[in-house]
């Protein structure tokens, strides 16, 4: 959090709230000799507008953070690795309600059999795709918080909790497990 992010977020409401009957209690003393003599006086609605000026503050600050969280959120972090042959496709698993190609490094030369992939290899490919129709799922964020991922041929539509870059780590792991177990099956 930034010093001007707690100064007007946390900061500013909490000394309001403390100053301001503080300085009415000071006044009143002042000016009538009773520390009391005006808080008496206030109105209900009198505070209940101050209540509620602080809690728009509050809510404000709050959507303004969340506003900044979505705007960074919204960048994505590809995939540096960049093998020399390319990648080939050697399969897919179903994760998090979406289709997750997998692909592998091809090799040099290219004449590797996805058989002889090794499960630490296996990456899961970017955007993932709709379970329906294969298209590639369009993530955007959502204002109280998690990602809609949306289908734009299909009109296929869900949320989920995390930003498919966190999740297609997770998809990645599922599948290299997956691979692993299928490797140690097969006969060699
Ligand atoms: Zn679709």
């Amino acid at each position: 959090m930034r010093v001007v992010d707690f100064l007007l977020g946390v900061a500013a409401p909490l000394i309001v709230i403390f100053l301001t009957p503080t300085v009415l209690a000071a006044r009143s003393k002042l000016q009538t000799g009773n520390w009391l003599a005006w808080t008496e006086r206030l109105s209900l609605s009198t505070v209940g507008w101050f209540v509620g000026t602080i809690a728009l503050w509050f809510m404000a600050v709050g959507v303004r953070r969340r506003l900044r969280c979505m705007s960074e959120g919204s960048v994505g972090i590809s995939s540096a690795r960049a093998p020399l042959g390319g990648w080939v496709e050697v399969g897919a698993v179903s994760y998090a309600g979406v289709k997750w190609r997998l692909r592998a490094p091809r090799g040099v030369p290219y004449s590797v059999r996805p058989a002889s992939v090794e499960a630490a290899e296996l990456e899961a490919d970017l955007p993932p795709r709709c379970p329906r129709c294969e298209t590639e799922v369009e993530e955007n964020p959502r204002f109280w918080g998690g990602y809609s991922w949306s289908c734009i041929r299909c009109g296929f539509r869900k949320h989920n909790r995390d930003s498919y870059y966190l999740e297609a780590s997770r998809a990645e792991r599922l599948a290299r497990r997956g691979w692993e177990e299928a490797a140690r099956g097969s006969p060699p």
